[in-house]
């Protein structure tokens, strides 16, 4: 594996953990973080940047804590997550070709990506979401992307990839998930209760052992995901409606391909709040000391229904016939009218003429702390 996958395998594998544990991400990563005897995971990322790598014992105990998350079998958990060490800790991307037209796919969460110049193709883990092929309208396609032909291959690599992806999930299960006993009794590839009968909490469908194992986990009618698959409708009170069970032809095949062809590039969207950034970051600019800078970044700035632009400075803090030479420069770039007023305000701090002797906000803040300091000593009651 090369160095510089490790921070990303990190990142998925918290991911998937979070994903596994229902918590949020943040706490996976820090979790992650103390595993590796970090305080946190932003100390993980701070040290990465500064040259530190995981060590290969690190990565498996990382590991080890996402397959623990797992139930294993009555003989132990398995000693090997294999499907898991090959999803995370290699780098999965793989290269082809469809006649003669590149393409890189790639296993992300377990959703399945194909990627050539100019389009993507998205197959969702869930098998009844729709795959979903984008192709980028303003550039020159390398591939013969529009032709059904081309599509049609693309899709079976890809579904093709996905049901790898489902079977290698299913291989670290234990194999009473995947395979019913006569009864039918199935056992939850994570919380490990056994039944015949399951319901989706998310859609309130009930089915079969046979029905849920063949779905890999995944509400046959709805997919949501094995964590909403439960032994019984423990969210139902009386008087709510019973689950449906699903009938074996009630359940969907994977929808027909989504080709979704549109203007991929980014388009600058001017809205009040980026007017507003953008003509306070060049107040801040404006301002020759540190009082301006005060005044720069107190300023009241509002934008109308037309993007015009109204900038209320404080007499205190702004010199009233001073330009802003660079907020009137962007506003006219971005094609913006501007209004200024000056006004009158209480002010955070007093005596705000100090900061016109200095352009450091260290040196203001000191005759700010002294000026208060000294003026409790000598007038204690005025
Ligand atoms: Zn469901």
């Amino acid at each position: 594996m090369k160095p510089t996958h490790s921070l990303k395998k990190l990142k998925e594998l918290s991911k998937r953990y979070a994903r596994a544990q229902q918590v949020p991400l943040h706490e996976a990563r820090d979790l992650v973080a103390r595993q590796l005897g970090f305080p946190h995971w932003n100390d993980v990322t701070k040290e990465h940047r500064t040259g530190w790598l995981p060590t290969q014992a690190q990565l498996s105990s990382i590991e080890s804590l996402l397959i623990n998350s797992l139930p294993g079998d009555e003989a132990g958990r398995p000693k090997h997550g294999s499907y898991i060490q090959t999803s995370i800790f290699e780098n999965d991307v793989q290269h082809g070709k469809i006649d003669g037209h590149e393409y890189q796919i790639s296993v992300s969460l377990g959703d399945v990506h194909l990627y050539g110049t100019g389009w993507h193709l998205h197959v969702p883990e869930a098998p009844n979401k729709a795959p979903r092929l984008e192709i980028a309208a303003q550039i020159e396609q390398e591939a013969p992307v529009h032709e059904p032909q081309f599509q049609k291959q693309a899709l079976s690599i890809a579904l093709k990839r996905a049901e790898q992806v489902r079977a290698g999930i299913a291989s670290d299960w234990p194999r009473r998930s995947s395979k019913p006993d006569k009864e039918g009794v199935v056992r939850h590839p994570i919380s490990g209760a056994e039944s015949n009968k399951w319901y989706c909490l998310h859609c309130d469908s009930s089915m079969t052992g046979n029905q849920i194992a063949k779905s890999l986990w995944h509400c046959p009618t709805c997919g949501a995901s094995p964590l909403d698959i439960h032994e019984n409708a423990w969210w139902l009170k009386d008087g709510d409606a019973r689950p449906k069970p699903i009938a074996d032809n009630d359940i969907p095949e994977r929808p027909d391909l989504v080709v979704d062809v549109r203007d991929t590039r980014l388009k600058l969207e001017l809205d009040p709040e980026k007017i507003t950034l953008l003509i306070r970051s060049a107040l801040v600019e404006d301002a020759s000391n540190a009082s301006e800078r005060l005044g720069a970044l107190f300023a009241e700035i509002s934008v109308d229904e037309d993007n015009d632009v109204w900038i209320i400075l404080d007499v205190d803090l702004w010199p009233e016939l001073k330009e802003p030479v660079s907020a009137l420069a962007v506003a006219a770039l971005l094609g913006v009218k501007v209004e200024r007023e000056i006004c009158l305000r209480e002010l955070p701090f007093a005596w705000p003429g100090l900061g016109e002797h200095t352009s450091s906000t260290v040196e203001y803040t000191e005759m700010m702390l002294k000026a208060y300091a000294s003026q409790r000593s000598d007038k204690a009651v005025e």
